[in-house]
C-alpha cells in the first residue's frame, strides 16, 4: 500500500497523513465530478455545457482512470509527482472550462490542486498552480466567452475567492510546517543528546540501570551485565527479580521498595548481591528518582522512574575493614607495654627519692620496663617486616646459597639456644645448591621459626633440616617444645594470635611472627606446613624450587 511517503529534496515537508488526505481527495473528488458529469450527460441536471457528450465522456473516463491509478500506485519520484499534478491540472482545467464553468462550486477543487502542488513542490508548485488558474480564467473570459462582461465578473470573483482562500490556507500550513520543522530539529537534537548520554553510560565502568515507576528495567549498560555476570537482556524484567539483594544479616531487601520512598540521591554500601551459585558481592549503590523538567516546574512529587548505579566494592570494603581492625588491634597491643613501661619508670623516679629503696628493688623495676621496651621493639620489627612484605619492598629475587644460609642461621642462634640449655642442630642433605628468592623474605621466615622454636622449647633442642631432591628444596624447623594443639594450629597464622597455653603466656610475644611468615611464604610462592603434637614438639616446613 501507499505508505512510503518520500520527502523530496527542496520540496515541502509533509506528513504521511497529509499525503493520505491528498491521495483520497485525488480519488473521491474526481468521482464527485464524474457523477456530476454523468448527471449532465443524461440530462438529469440541466446546465449549459460547452462540450458535446463524447467530449464529456472522454474527460470523465480519463479522470476515472487517472484517479484510480493515482490511488493505488504510490508516487515513485519527483518527476512522477510532477506528471500526476500536470495531468490533474489539465483534467480539472478542461472540466472547469468545458463542463461546469469556472464560476461554479467546482472551482473550489482547484484549491486542492494548489495545496497538492505546494505540498510536493513548495512555493514554486503553488505559484505554477496559481498561474495556471489565472491563465484558465483569462482563456475563459477572452476566448471561450468572447469577453462577456457577466462571465468575466463571475470568473474574476471566483479567482479572487480562490486566491484569498489559497493564501490563507498556505500561510496556516506554512506556519504549521515551520513549527513541525522546529519540532523535528528539537527532536533530532534530543536524539543526539540521548546518543551522547548513552555512549557515556555504556562506557562507564559502573553498572547503570534505569527503571520505570513500576520497577521494570528500561535501560542498562554493558557494565551491568558484567557485574551481574549474565548475557541475558535485562529489559522488561523487574528490578527485584534481577537484583536479589540482602543486608548484612542475610535478610532479603527489596530495592524497589527502597526506591519508592527516595526523594533525593541515596548512596549506600551495606547491601550484598547474591549470585546463583551462592557467591556474594558487596555493592555500593547510588539511586535516585528521575524527575523530568515538567514535574519539576510543577513542584510535584511525581517522577519518571529511577536510576540505579552499582559498583562492586567487596574487595575495597574488606581491605578497608581489615585496615581499621588492624589499627585498632595494634593500638591496643601497643598500649599495654607502653603503660607498663611508663608506669614502672615513673615508679622508679619516685623510688629513687626514697631512702629505704635498695639497689636490687630499683634493678627489678628497671628490668620490667626494659622487657616491655624490648617487646615494643620486637613488635615494631614485626610490623615493619609486615609492611615491607605488603608493599612488596625487597622482593627482588637472587640466588641464595643454601648451605651458607643454613650455617649463618645456625651461628646466629646457637648462643640463644645454648643459653636455654637447648641444642641447635643442622641436618642438611649432602647435595645442596641454591634457591632463587628474596633473601630478606627467606631469612625472615626461617628466623621466625627458629626463634619461636627456641622460645617454645623447654628441653631437648631445635633442628634446622634442609633437603634437596627432584628440583625442590625442602626447609623445615623441628623442635621438641611445648607443641601446638589442633585447635591452635588453625589459628596461629592469624594476626596477634597467641595460644592461651600458660607456657606460651610465660614468654613475651606479639602474635605477629607467624602472620608475617605466612605473608612472606605467599610472596615467595609457597605455603607453610605445620605438624605438631602437644607436649612433643612442632615442625614448620615449606618448599622452594631449586635455582636453575
Ligand atoms: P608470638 O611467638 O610472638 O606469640 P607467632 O605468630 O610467632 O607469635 O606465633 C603465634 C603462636 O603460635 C604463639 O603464640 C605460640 O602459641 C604458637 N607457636 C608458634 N611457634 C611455636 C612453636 N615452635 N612451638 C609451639 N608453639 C608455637
Amino acid at each position: 500500500m501507499y505508505n512510503n511517503h518520500k520527502m523530496y529534496k527542496g520540496g515541502s515537508i509533509y506528513s504521511p497523513r497529509t499525503a493520505n488526505v491528498i491521495r483520497y481527495s485525488g480519488l473521491f473528488i474526481p468521482i464527485v465530478l464524474i457523477t456530476y458529469g454523468v448527471l449532465i450527460q443524461f440530462d438529469i441536471i440541466r446546465i449549459q455545457h460547452t462540450i458535446d457528450n463524447v467530449g464529456l465522456f472522454l474527460i470523465c473516463f480519463w479522470w476515472l482512470l487517472v484517479s484510480i491509478f493515482q490511488f493505488f500506485i504510490p508516487i515513485q519520484s519527483r518527476i512522477d509527482a510532477a506528471l500526476r499534478l500536470i495531468t490533474y491540472h489539465l483534467l480539472a482545467g478542461s472540466y472547469l472550462l468545458f463542463v461546469s464553468g469556472i464560476a461554479s462550486p467546482f472551482a473550489g477543487f482547484w484549491l486542492l490542486l494548489m495545496i497538492g502542488s505546494y505540498v510536493f513542490f513548495s512555493e514554486r508548485g503553488l505559484q505554477l498552480s496559481t498561474f495556471a488558474f489565472i491563465f484558465l480564467v483569462a482563456v475563459d473570459i477572452l476566448f471561450w466567452h468572447n469577453i462577456s462582461a457577466v462571465i468575466a465578473a463571475y470568473d474574476l470573483v471566483a479567482l479572487v475567492v480562490i486566491l484569498i482562500i489559497s493564501i490563507v490556507t498556505m500561510s496556516v500550513t506554512r506556519s504549521q510546517e515551520v513549527t513541525k520543522e522546529t519540532l523535528n530539529q528539537i527532536k533530532a537534537q534530543e536524539l543526539l543528546q540521548r546518543d551522547r548520554v548513552m555512549t557515556i553510560v555504556n562506557n562507564m565502568t559502573d553498572a547503570v540501570l534505569s527503571v520505570d515507576t513500576a520497577g521494570i528495567i528500561r535501560v542498562y549498560n554493558a557494565a551491568s551485565l558484567n557485574l551481574l555476570d549474565t548475557n541475558d537482556s535485562l529489559n522488561g524484567h523487574h528490578v527485584d527479580e534481577i537484583l536479589s539483594l540482602t543486608n548484612k544479616d542475610n535478610a532479603e531487601v527489596s530495592l524497589y521498595k527502597e526506591l519508592q520512598v527516595v526523594k533525593t540521591v541515596i548512596k549506600r554500601d551495606d547491601l550484598y548481591y547474591g549470585f546463583d551459585d551462592g557467591e556474594k558481592i558487596r555493592l555500593e549503590l547510588t539511586y535516585s528518582p528521575i524527575r523530568n523538567s515538567f514535574s519539576r516546574t510543577k513542584k510535584s512529587e511525581s517522577h519518571d522512574g529511577y536510576i540505579i548505579i552499582m559498583r562492586d566494592v567487596t574487595k575495597s570494603k574488606s581491605l578497608e575493614e581489615e585496615r581499621d581492625e588492624f589499627i585498632s588491634v595494634i593500638s591496643h597491643e601497643l598500649r599495654t607495654p607502653i603503660t607498663i613501661a611508663e608506669g614502672t619508670i615513673s615508679n622508679v623516679q619516685v623510688m629513687m627519692e626514697h631512702p629505704d629503696i635498695t639497689h636490687d628493688m630499683l634493678k627489678d623495676a628497671v628490668n620490667v620496663a626494659h622487657d616491655q621496651i624490648i617487646f615494643l621493639a620486637n613488635m615494631v620489627n614485626d610490623l615493619s617486616a609486615l609492611s615491607r612484605a605488603e608493599r612488596g619492598v625487597a622482593d627482588s629475587a637472587e640466588d641464595i646459597d643454601i648451605k651458607e644460609l643454613a650455617h649463618k642461621l645456625h651461628d646466629k642462634y646457637s648462643e640463644s639456644a645454648k643459653a636455654k640449655d637447648l641444642h641447635l642442630d643442622l641436618d642438611l642433605s649432602a647435595k645442596l645448591t641454591s634457591v632463587h628468592a628474596s633473601r630478606l623474605y627467606l631469612e625472615e621466615m626461617l628466623q621466625n621459626f627458629i626463634t619461636n622454636s627456641i622460645k617454645y622449647t623447654k628441653k631437648g633442642g631445635v633442628k634446622i633440616i634442609i633437603k634437596q631432591s627432584a628440583g625442590e628444596v625442602f626447609f623445615s624447623i623441628k623442635d621438641t617444645g611445648i607443641g601446638i594443639s589442633k585447635s591452635d594450629q588453625a589459628k596461629i597464622f592469624h594476626k596477634f594470635y597467641r595460644s592461651e597455653d600458660y607456657r606460651t603466656r610465660e614468654t613475651g610475644g606479639t602474635g605477629l611472627g607467624l602472620y608475617v611468615a605466612a605473608k612472606l611464604a605467599h610472596k615467595l610462592g609457597t605455603k607453610i606446613d605445620v605438624t605438631s603434637r602437644l607436649n612433643f614438639g612442632s615442625t614448620f616446613s615449606f618448599t622452594l624450587p631449586e635455582a636453575k
